[in-house]
């Protein structure tokens, strides 16, 4: 399934989303004194990927829309996959990505006491029982969609026996996995999440924040909605997934008797070529596929950020697809477009060679070097202009030049002339070729002093327009190129006998060296430029004054939805 958005149209109807029409009624009809409150809500187990990404914008955006408030509240309920770099981390993408959490940053676990409190209340109720039967006894007495649960032959122990075992539960009286708490519902429920669900395990496992306080930690399903219930939450936005969770976290509200947000399902955001599931992205840092989590390659917010991508680029990626309420697949080529739309407008143009082949100006001086203008971005004059050094020898780009080239060709050949940007129009004479390999290593070529650019008497017109860098004043650069991380649109969903690894593509990483204009060596970590007709590149943070590093955010064109395979 896939659905592409048309991101002109998108920006003209900006007709209400179904999670605002809720919203709009909700505040008509005065529910909660017409207040907006939302929450991003991450588990502290990975770093953010685009599909958080959607979530942030998601849930900011509405708050920012309607006057509202947004919490960042860490799920940090399971110590063993959590960890504070995962925190920090979070923090820092979601600041980056232009959102603002205020005074209201949350964590799941400052509400441990009250969400203990809660589980006592439930007991109390004769709705929570401690069960002393193993998770493979939970499980296979849990039953099917299709065929009903056994209940535990714990389930009727009395409230003061409950009562107690929870207490020497949290007072670190039984080893981890003899005993769990569950709530009391109905073994036979056609919906699975109420057939007595865990509430309270026990695990003698050290939290990034409480430390060794707790030995008994709450299911993230009886954590989740109460913790939007205590920072009173309004519209509680999550993925389609928890739809068939919302009768239990209803069931824990109305029993425990307090503040109901309302949860709202929308489709999680699925991209094609790449994975999305956290598991895997760990999966692809642990066993080396990807230098890390922020290598270019990965769909991580941290990646998408070193790779080049703005904030901006993303923000509008996330508007423009929308909330839908089916899983649907986003050809990443929409968020490329994103990507050169916002560059375009942003990103200065630079001569860079990536290929580079010799051309000498026979007729040029020898020691002469011109100073050539040109505008820095045409999209933006305040952007001003920069001087270029031009000089005899030069670099084009190898496949500017063809020595036998179609009729369609109209860059350089033998006789033929094109001009080179912001400087001369120049004719191809002859060329030298090494005597073994046959590979051109000089074109010989004549300037036409006439035809400088600027100039009243350059109006001469040719068919070809080329990039160059002057041979002793460019300087190298190492340049990233980076592919798609899969060859197949949906990794996740492999062929019988493979998985997603197997569809890693082998030349999702290409490095050369290409030569730049010397500007470039000024430039500071994730600058980004226009490389003139190739494509925009942005400076990595192993880039130094010494050895500069670029990464290749996107080429200038979709040459992939062409067919074609990127230079
Ligand atoms: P994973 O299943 O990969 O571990 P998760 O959904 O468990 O991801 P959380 O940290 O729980 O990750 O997610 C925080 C918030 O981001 C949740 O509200 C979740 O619904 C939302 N979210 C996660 N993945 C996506 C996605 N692909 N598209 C939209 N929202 C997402
Ligand atoms: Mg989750």
């Amino acid at each position: 399934m896939e659905e592409k958005a048309n991101p002109e149209e998108e920006k003209n109807i900006r007709s209400l989303n179904f999670i605002e029409e809720i919203i709009e009624e909700d505040i008509r009809k005065g529910t909660n004194e017409g207040r907006v409150h939302t929450r991003f809500p991450p588990e502290p187990n990975g770093y953010l990927h685009i599909g958080h990404a959607k979530s942030i914008c998601l849930n900011f955006g509405l708050a920012k829309k309607y006057n509202g408030k947004t919490n960042l509240r860490f799920d940090d309920t399971n110590p063993v996959k959590e960890d504070v770099e995962y925190v920090d981390s979070i923090m820092e993408d979601v600041k980056w990505l232009g959102f603002d959490w205020e005074d209201r940053l949350f964590f799941a676990s400052d509400y441990f006491e009250e969400l203990y409190a809660y589980a006592v209340i439930l007991i109390r109720k004769g709705k929570a029982y401690v069960c002393d039967m193993t998770a493979e006894e939970i499980s296979e007495t849990r039953g099917t969609p299709t065929r009903p649960g056994k209940e535990s032959p714990f389930r009727s122990r009395s409230v003061e026996e409950n009562l107690d075992l929870f207490s020497r539960m949290r007072n670190s009286e039984f080893p981890d996995g003899t005993r769990v708490l569950r709530a009391k519902i109905d073994m036979g429920s056609p919906n699975m999440h109420m057939r007595d669900p865990v509430l309270y395990r026990i695990l003698h496992a050290h939290h990034h924040r409480t430390g060794d306080q707790w030995c008994i930690y709450p299911m993230y399903d009886f954590a989740h909605g109460q913790s939007d219930s205590i920072e009173r939450i309004t519209h509680s936005i999550c993925t389609l997934e928890f739809e068939v969770h919302r009768p239990l976290y209803e069931w824990f509200i109305r029993e425990i008797g307090i503040y109901a947000p309302r949860q709202i399902e929308f489709a999680r955001l699925n991209v094609t070529y790449t994975v999305m599931s956290k598991r895997k992205l760990l999966e692809l840092v642990r066993d080396g596929n990807v230098t890390g989590w922020d290598d270019p390659r990965m769909p991580t917010i941290c990646g998408l950020r070193r790779r080049g991508f703005t904030p901006e680029s993303i923000r509008n990626f996330a508007n423009t697809i929308g909330v839908a309420k089916r899983d649907n697949v986003i050809d990443v080529s929409l968020l490329e477009f994103c990507i050169r739309e916002d560059l375009n407008k942003r990103a200065n143009r630079i001569m860079a060679v990536l290929n580079p082949v010799k051309v000498i100006l026979d007729n040029y001086p020898d020691d002469l070097v011109e100073e050539m203008e040109s505008v820095n971005n045409p999209e933006d004059e305040s952007k001003g202009k920069r001087k270029m050094p031009f000089s005899k020898t030069l670099f084009i780009e190898r496949d500017d030049f063809m020595e036998d080239p179609p009729n369609k060709f109209f860059r350089l050949a033998p006789g033929r002339e094109v001009r080179l940007k912001a400087a001369y129009i120049i004719r191809c004479e002859s060329v030298v070729k090494d005597a073994e390999t046959g590979e051109i290593e000089e074109i010989h070529c004549t300037y036409d002093p006439q035809t400088k650019s600027g100039m009243p008497e350059s109006n001469r017109k040719v068919k070809g327009t080329l990039h160059w860098v002057s041979e002793k004043h460019a300087v190298k650069a190492e340049v990233r190129l980076y592919d798609r991380l899969f060859t197949n649109e949906n990794p996740d969903d492999a062929e019988e006998g493979k998985t997603y690894k197997d569809y890693l593509n082998p030349d999702s990483l290409r490095i050369i060296t290409a030569m730049v204009e010397p500007a470039v060596s000024l430039a500071a970590v994730l600058d980004k430029f226009q490389f003139e007709r190739t494509g925009y590149f942005s400076v990595d943070k192993d880039s130094t004054p010494q050895h500069l590093v670029l990464n290749r955010v996107v080429p200038l064109r979709d040459s992939w939805s062409k067919g074609e395979k990127v230079k």
